[in-house]
């Protein structure tokens, strides 16, 4: 059974599902979109990030490196032994480990006080990342707990998991609710953008619409990532449409898309920029996303408007 790493905990949320909820945000991902905001969780392993607008210039992180690295800006990875001795002494927190093992207990410890919060909004936990679905196993020994304790259960996917593994069956019927990412439906095109084809995403949204239909699985939620230049494509968003309205699934929603964490990628030695800028969607490009989906008869709405409450399928 892989172990994840957590890099984040996030209580207070509110577009992560019904009510208020924890996020747990586990490490690596399958995916490289191009346009995505949270790359500090592309790689399984921890990493060590320089925030440079946090550094005041001290200099102790070069006098304690024992690999005599010219930091912070110079972080070799390979000559890094990983001692955590810059980090430590760093004042201003811009040398920060992304990734921390976490057991179960720990998890469990850290959430139990938002407890009341759940229960007064209908809130509950979701799993997030990267892609929570490469660790079955660890998170449906996780979920079991969590239903124990009569919690209500989210998990964000771009789609990229082994639907037919043992622990992710287990997983899955402990899940409440599947908030599951759309982003491209031409293979070449999702390739092009998100760096792997998009088959394995179909099967897994095809499979999981089909344990929700007939009552053994979460609820599917579909939210597309509105990125014009990329996703917003007409084709592209009949060709969802289509394929949702194939499924049974009669609401989704827009994400749309901000440059909130594309600066992130400067905080890791050796990570690539993004090839190209995005614009936010404005009113018109949503209006005309929206009506695409809704001449299938899907109920588009925006992040946290959401009635996951109050759907039904034919
Ligand atoms: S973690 Fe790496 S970069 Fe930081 S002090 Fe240790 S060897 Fe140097
Ligand atoms: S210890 Fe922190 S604040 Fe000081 S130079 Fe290094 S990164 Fe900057």
């Amino acid at each position: 059974m892989k172990t994840p790493l957590v890099f984040s905990v996030q209580h207070g949320c509110i577009h992560d599902g019904p009510g208020i909820r924890t996020t747990l945000f586990f490490k690596g991902c399958p995916l490289r979109c191009a346009w995505c905001q949270n790359p500090e969780s592309w790689k399984p392993e921890a990493e060590i990030a320089f925030r440079s607008h946090r550094c005041i210039g001290c200099g102790q992180c070069r006098t304690v490196c024992p690999a005599g690295l010219l930091l912070p800006e110079r972080r070799d990875a390979r000559a890094c032994t990983s001692c955590m001795a810059c980090v430590r002494v760093c004042p201003s927190e811009a040398l920060i480990l992304v990734g921390e093992a976490c057991s179960e207990a720990e998890l469990l410890a850290c959430l139990r006080p938002e407890y009341p919060n759940f229960e007064a909004t209908g809130g509950g936990v979701t799993f997030s990342g990267g892609e929570a679905g490469l660790f079955p196993g660890f998170l449906a020994g996780l979920a079991e707990r969590l239903k124990e304790e009569g919690i209500h259960l989210a998990m964000e996917s771009c789609g990229m998991y082994d639907s037919r593994h043992p622990a992710m069956q287990d997983l899955m019927g402990h899940l409440d609710l599947l908030l599951f990412d759309v982003k491209i439906h031409d293979s070449a095109l999702h390739k092009h953008w998100c760096g792997t084809a998009s088959e394995p995403v179909r099967v897994s949204l095809k499979e999981a619409a089909r344990a929700m239909v007939s009552g053994k699985g979460p609820w599917v939620w579909p939210r597309l990532p509105l990125v014009p230049g990329a996703t917003d494509d007409a084709e592209n968003l009949k060709a969802w449409a289509l394929f949702l309205e194939g499924l049974g699934i009669r609401w989704l929603t827009l994400l749309p898309y901000h440059d909130h964490g594309i600066s992130k990628r400067r905080w890791f030695e050796g990570m690539s920029q993004s090839p190209q800028t995005f614009r936010t969607p404005d009113t018109q490009d949503l209006r005309r996303a929206a009506s695409l989906f809704e001449a299938r008869g899907i109920r588009v709405y925006g992040p946290g408007e959401e009635d996951f409450q109050g759907m039904a399928f034919d």
